[in-house]
């Protein structure tokens, strides 16, 4: 079964095939450097970490590139608003970015070339433009003529001669025919510029993506993705720019993601109905973001709420209590009978068919909704088994009950969802429990791994000592913080279940 996936440039579902068997080269549209991305930004750059992931662990090598736009009009405009260089704009948002990734459980792009440090190669895309008479020159400007190129509008399907009637007389009468876009612009007084043949002045957008991915990837190059709004004109002038320079096809697949909306809204700064993703992970762990984001198809548009952001933290807590009990199964004793077969082989073909339906949802052009709904239901089959037969387990059914809890880790970590070790598990404990351990044990710590054990201990002495008002006292305690205890034949068994 080879992947599928969704080509914006064919309008199908397509066998997803390589230049070069086992390798991609992936390109993927990245920020301009003007302010802090909001969350619509930080879903489309989701996707792509999630695909990208996905083709790893089924076995590909990826060359993921990925451009900083660090000079642009929005880095200009807004360093004049803020009086300082449009370099220094540029430097401080390009660290907030890579800061805001890496807070995201993005994984870092293997090249990731700043626009400015590509202007050599630039000018030579846009000389190769001029010289094949693609291109031409005006006071300093030089502009793409996509009459020129005859397939201008193949990505986005639309019709270059309604393109033209409709668009509006652009007050910009240099230009030969209003679509023409700037491939240099020439600089304003004060403006960033560099020497060229033309005068001094600047790339214009769309090129530099054009000049990375061929410098970085070659062309054609497997994927090319981004955000649904660039498909026109961004990605339509990238393919006029590179396949008119290099007469060569530019990108084999395009994949676009849907946009998030707020209130069916597209998400944009310059709407102002936005949030910023920082501000969204200072307040919720990254994995909640991630499980809301991916349990809607990528293509899809998808309603952000806070409402749709809480069932996140609940099915996330779903997921760490699972993952808590199967790992209760590490120390319990497996001694019992164990499960009857039945049960056995139901749990056995829960796990190969969650495996299975995860492969076949993400072969899909990447259906990560599924792919979670198929490990929730191997949760909810593991989670079963264990509550009928945790007082008689056998090695046999401890060692599923072990392949399940790993199984649901590595699949989530294949979309980013990470689910913290064994050893850090305290951390999901309330912070409430170190203050009652306080309390009711004298404990002098701040971890709430090591106050759950010094308070089992102190229930266990009191009740050896039938000092039962002590047990109680424990007991309700941590009922109060949303804990209960489990008594089982293996030891107490502790449950954290966040009331809310
Ligand atoms: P920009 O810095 O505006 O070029 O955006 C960076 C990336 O975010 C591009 O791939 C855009 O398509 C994407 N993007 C912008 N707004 C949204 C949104 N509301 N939802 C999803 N992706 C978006
Ligand atoms: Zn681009």
């Amino acid at each position: 079964m080879s992947i599928r996936l969704y080509n914006t440039l064919t309008r199908r579902k397509e066998d997803f095939e390589p230049r070069e068997p086992g390798k991609v080269a992936m390109y993927v549209c990245g920020p301009t450097v003007y302010n802090h991305i909001h969350i619509g930004n930080g879903r489309t750059f989701l996707t792509f970490d999630v695909i990208r992931r996905y083709l790893i662990w089924r076995g590909f090598e990826v060359r993921f590139v990925q451009n900083i736009t660090d000079v642009d009009d929005k880095i200009i405009n807004r360093a004049n608003e803020e009086e300082r260089p449009a370099a220094e704009v540029a430097e401080v948002y390009t660290a907030a970015f890579r800061k805001a990734m890496e807070d995201f459980g993005i994984e870092r792009p293997t090249v990731q070339p700043m626009a400015t440090a590509m202007i050599e190669p630039m000018i030579g895309m846009v000389n190769r433009l001029i010289e094949n008479g693609h291109a031409y020159v005006v006071d300093g400007d030089v502009y793409f003529s996509v009459r020129s190129f005859p397939e201008y509008g193949k990505l986005s399907g639309r019709d270059i001669d309604d393109l033209l009637s409709g668009a509006r007389v652009d007050v910009d009468s240099r230009k030969q025919d209003p679509l023409d876009f700037a491939l240099w612009k020439a600089a304003k007084p004060g403006e960033p510029h560099w020497t060229s043949p033309w005068g001094e002045g600047r790339p214009g957008w769309h090129l530099e993506c054009s000049v990375m991915s061929e410098a970085e990837l070659g062309v054609p190059f497997d994927i090319h993705g981004g955000g649904s709004d660039l498909v026109f004109p961004h990605h339509e002038n990238e393919i006029a720019q590179s396949e008119a320079a290099t007469g060569q096809p530019f990108a084999r697949y395009w994949l676009h993601g849907g946009m998030l909306q707020i209130n069916a809204e597209k998400m944009s700064k310059s709407l102002g109905n936005f949030m910023l993703l920082r501000d969204v992970l200072a307040q919720y762990p990254t994995p909640v973001v991630r499980l809301l984001m991916l349990q809607t198809h990528y293509r899809s548009p998808l309603d952000f709420s806070s409402d749709r952001l809480d069932e996140a933290v609940t099915a996330y807590e779903r997921i760490l209590n699972l993952v808590r009990n199967l790992r209760w199964v590490r120390t319990a004793e497996a001694s019992g009978d164990g499960a009857l077969e039945s049960a056995r082989t139901a749990l056995a073909a829960a796990l190969e068919e969650a495996r299975a339906k995860f492969v076949s949802e993400m072969d899909d052009d990447f259906n990560t909704a599924g792919a979670i709904a198929g490990v929730f239901e191997l949760g909810r089959a593991a989670n079963a088994f264990l509550s009928e037969n945790q007082s008689d387990l056998a090695a046999v059914d401890r060692e599923s009950l072990l392949e399940a809890e790993s199984l649901v880790v590595e699949l989530l970590g294949v979309l980013g969802i990470d689910v913290p070790d064994a050893d850090d598990d305290g951390e999901e404990l309330p912070p409430d429990v170190v203050e009652l351990a306080r309390q009711l044990t004298g404990y002098e710590g701040s971890d709430s791994a090591a106050a759950i054990r010094a308070l089992l201990a102190a229930r266990s002495v009191a009740r050896t000592e039938k000092n039962w008002a002590a047990a109680d006292a424990v007991r309700d305690g941590l009922l109060l913080i949303g804990i209960t205890i489990e008594d089982t034949p293996q030891g107490p068994r502790v449950n954290y279940r966040p009331r809310g």
